[in-house]
């Protein structure tokens, strides 16, 4: 039998993290069992969908490696209504569901209001089908429903503690739970590897493959994703976007091997591994039930050395995004005309070495490129203490009488101004990277200055020391 797996996101907003992790999951899992990956977008809340989420989680998948036309789909769950209904009809008539025209105010009135579910009082009324009824399925009073999950074991649940559950709303229209199985039905899905969230869906979902008569597919309810405080990952609280963490210059590479990382690891004690690793030793019964913490600080430095393990020609292609402005990326501070390729290429490897995130590139190389540095200042009240205005105008005096405008000479030569001022380097760099840079930390300044040259570098210490007056 082929393994087929699918994943299955709603297009309600943007692509989450979460959803990132379960998609790589399915595909790895996918590729070593030599099966296929079906993609199916279940848009069939028309209130919430819209086509720019599904067009999101196409590009998404694509920059995760799940490249358009390598897997099967998408298939949209709204071209599959008819489907839908007609299983809802093959249970009603099958004596497996039947109507219900009890409100909620109905029930609770019945119940009190601690108990929830619904208590069953239709069940046997014989009602038609009628507008405003809704369809229920009539759960199995005894017996248990096991549950084969790769990840969780064998969770049971007791039918008796099922509530005879909604399966098509009062206008007819099936719900979630029923058209998901249905179509995992007819796309012969047979493993299901989805997020922890939808366990308690499962039973009643294995009731309706049990129903409809069909061999139940294997489970992999994979761990929640949280934060540091242990919430599971939320779009209004945290960054859950996958296109956040794109846009912001996370590596493809880099997130998706953390992703892999969520609630599971390579051998050896290793995190950073090829891919292919990856996909040769990922197994869905080894990754661990409990909620999975997304430690964004772990993946900043996890970036870190994934940008620092590029060839310095990929690094300089990888940054390009941030240089120029994309759709989604905001331009830079500096005009298209006066970025110098050149002068990128001759910092690129100083900056590679320096950012845990790409898009950090633009305040290190913007002095660079703009016609006056953008002066922080905060940094500018830091570094301009008493002095300052002293030592910027002997270190005007001993630049311009360089002959060599490189990095050695310059740093010959502001060492020997600080000196004479008994400051070691570092308290003699300060005002002149202020001047130069506006800001306080940066790149290695004397390559920086070698870089700038010599006409913009005097200019901007002059600039400097006149403010100083
Ligand atoms: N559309 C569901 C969701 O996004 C997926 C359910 C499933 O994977 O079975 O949560």
């Amino acid at each position: 039998m082929t393994v087929r797996v699918r994943f299955a996101p709603s297009p309600t907003g943007m692509f989450h993290v979460g959803g990132a992790r379960s998609a790589l999951q399915n595909w790895i899992f996918a590729k070593q069992q030599g099966g296929v990956f079906v993609l199916r977008i279940e848009d069939t809340d028309a209130a919430r969908n819209r086509p720019e989420w599904t067009e999101g989680i196409l590009s998404a998948l694509d920059w995760i490696g799940i490249a358009r036309g390598s897997y099967e789909g998408p298939y949209f769950q709204s071209s599959y209504a008819g489907e839908h209904r007609a299983a809802a009809q093959r249970l009603y008539e099958g004596g497996r569901a039947y109507y219900c025209d009890c409100t909620r105010e109905d029930v609770q009135a019945r119940t009190g209001p601690q108990q929830r579910g619904y208590d069953g009082f239709c069940r046997d009324r014989g009602l038609e089908p009628g507008e405003g009824r809704a369809l229920r399925f009539r759960t199995p009073d005894e017996g248990e429903t096991v549950v084969v999950d790769l990840v969780r074991g064998e969770p049971t649940f007791e039918n008796k503690l099922i509530e005879d559950f909604v399966i098509a709303r009062g206008d007819g229209s099936p719900v979630f739970l029923l058209a998901n199985v249905v179509d995992d039905m007819s796309m012969g899905i047979t493993h299901v590897i989805r997020a922890e969230e939808h366990l308690p869906n499962t039973p009643k979902q294995q009731l309706l493959w049990d129903a409809l008569g069909v061999k139940p597919p294997v489970w992999a309810h994979v761990p929640v994703v949280v934060n540091e405080k242990r919430q599971k990952l939320s779009k209004r609280r945290d960054k859950v976007a996958l296109e956040a963490y794109r846009d912001e210059g996370y590596l493809a590479d880099a997130m998706r091997n953390y992703l892999m990382l969520l609630g599971w690891a390579p051998s050896g004690d290793r995190e950073i591994v090829p891919w292919s690793v990856i996909e040769e030793e990922f197994r869905l019964d080894e990754v661990n039930p409990s909620p999975a913490f997304f430690d964004e600080k772990k993946l900043r430095a996890f970036n870190g050395d994934y940008i620092r393990a590029l060839p310095v020609e990929d690094f300089v292609e990888a940054c390009r995004p941030w240089l120029t402005g994309t759709e989604t990326i905001a331009p830079p501070p500096w005009q298209p005309d006066e970025f110098d390729p050149a002068a990128f290429a001759a910092v690129a490897p100083l900056a590679q070495t320096r950012i845990a995130v790409l898009s950090e590139i633009v305040p290190n190389v913007d002095f660079l490129f703009l016609a006056d540095p953008l002066i922080d200042e905060a940094a500018w009240a830091k570094a301009m203490k008493e002095g300052a205005a002293d030592l910027l105008d002997a270190a005007i005096v001993a630049f311009e009488a360089l002959e060599s405008w490189d990095a050695e000479s310059l740093k010959a030569t502001l060492e020997a101004v600080g000196a004479e001022r008994g400051l070691k380097l570092g308290k003699a760099q300060a005002p002149v990277r202020v001047a130069v840079t506006g800001r306080t930390v940066g790149l290695p300044l004397f390559e920086s200055l070698e870089v700038l040259g010599r006409d913009r570098t005097l200019t901007r210490l002059r600039a400097a020391r006149v403010r100083l007056v």
